[in-house]
């Protein structure tokens, strides 16, 4: 009853697969660095096992998220050289994001725009991680106080992740809105040219001014702030 519509930094391995015989190899099967310490070969594609118990009787396949059918997982699963008599604890399956239109619907303060005083969070607000939606619940919590204190809401630089974000959910085209991570494309643009090897020192120093900044200002303008 609705169309299916993947977050591109999580997607199903069948999906990748459909986009070329050599996807999954460079996605999580990605076999770089992972030379066999004995005969120095490296190998096709690689499946990452993260113990999930302390004991190591169990592991979790990183990186394939699948909607396949139970069997066919453990069919093509078994396929797989080492792990053709493995026993399948829990197999995978797909998880939907519930997000609102943020750039229609939330401003710049993450309060609804129709109704002030209601403040968006997490996931539901359009930010996808969990970095980025504790991030959001930070600002919506400060925010929410401060407003009941009847502080003003100055809203985080751009140049900041949490500025860049805020700006994600509320500048981008509404058309076009979807969950994003936190990244440099989230970024204003950078005033001048500078070499790639010193963009992220350069990007660094740039948010820490920016924080400060803010900090400040929350400070200024309603006498103390919570933010470390
Ligand atoms: C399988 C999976 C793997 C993931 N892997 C990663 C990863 O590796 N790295 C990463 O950064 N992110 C990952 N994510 C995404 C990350 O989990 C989410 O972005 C993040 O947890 C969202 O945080 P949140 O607090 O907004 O929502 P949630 O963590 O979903 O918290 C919402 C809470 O609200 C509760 N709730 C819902 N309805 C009600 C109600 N009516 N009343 C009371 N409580 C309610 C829920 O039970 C839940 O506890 C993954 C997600 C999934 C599903």
């Amino acid at each position: 009853f609705e169309k299916a519509k993947y977050f591109e930094g999580c997607l199903p391995i069948e999906v990748m697969v459909e986009r070329g015989r050599d996807t999954l190899r460079f996605g999580p099967m990605k076999p770089v660095g992972l030379a066999h310490p004995e005969t120095g070969e490296v190998p096709h594609a690689v499946v990452q096992l993260r113990a999930e118990n302390k004991e190591g009787s169990m592991y979790n396949m990183v990186g394939f998220q699948t909607k396949l059918t139970y069997p066919e997982q453990k069919r093509v699963f078994q396929t797989i050289p080492g792990m053709e008599e493995a026993d399948f604890v829990r197999l995978g399956s797909i998880h939907r994001n519930t997000f609102i239109c943020a750039p229609e619907l939330l401003d710049q303060t993450l309060q609804m725009k129709k109704r002030p005083g209601l403040f968006l969070a997490g996931q539901l607000s359009g930010v996808e991680g969990y970095v980025e939606s504790t991030a959001m619940g930070l600002l919506a919590g400060l925010y929410a106080g401060r407003l009941l204190r009847k502080k003003t809401l100055p809203v985080p630089p751009a140049s900041t992740a949490l500025g860049a974000l805020v700006r994600h959910l509320t500048e981008t085209d509404p058309g076009r809105f979807q969950p994003s991570n936190v990244n440099f494309g989230l970024f204003p643009p950078l005033a001048k040219k500078i070499r790639k090897k010193e963009r992220g020192l350069f990007r660094a120093e740039q948010a820490l001014s920016g924080l400060a900044a803010w900090k400040i200002r929350l400070a200024e303008q309603g006498g103390g702030s919570a933010v470390q």
